[in-house]
């Protein structure tokens, strides 16, 4: 009773029970590597650091 739930990453095929909430082992890689890449986006982006004299040993 009631529709699958659909995958989070794709929206189009049912969530498989193994790889909640995703539809796929390839839906889940996909959503890793989308917050791995925002990631690297905002640590890419230039961080504005305090100007500091003190000397580094
Ligand atoms: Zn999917």
């Amino acid at each position: 009773m009631g529709e699958a739930p659909l995958c989070v990453q794709c929206r189009r095929d049912p969530v498989h029970e193994h790889w909640r909430p995703f539809c796929s082992e390839r839906c889940r890689n996909e959503d890793l590597a989308r917050w791995a890449d925002g990631r690297y986006r905002v640590a890419a982006e230039p961080i504005t650091e305090p100007e500091t004299d003190e000397p580094v040993d």
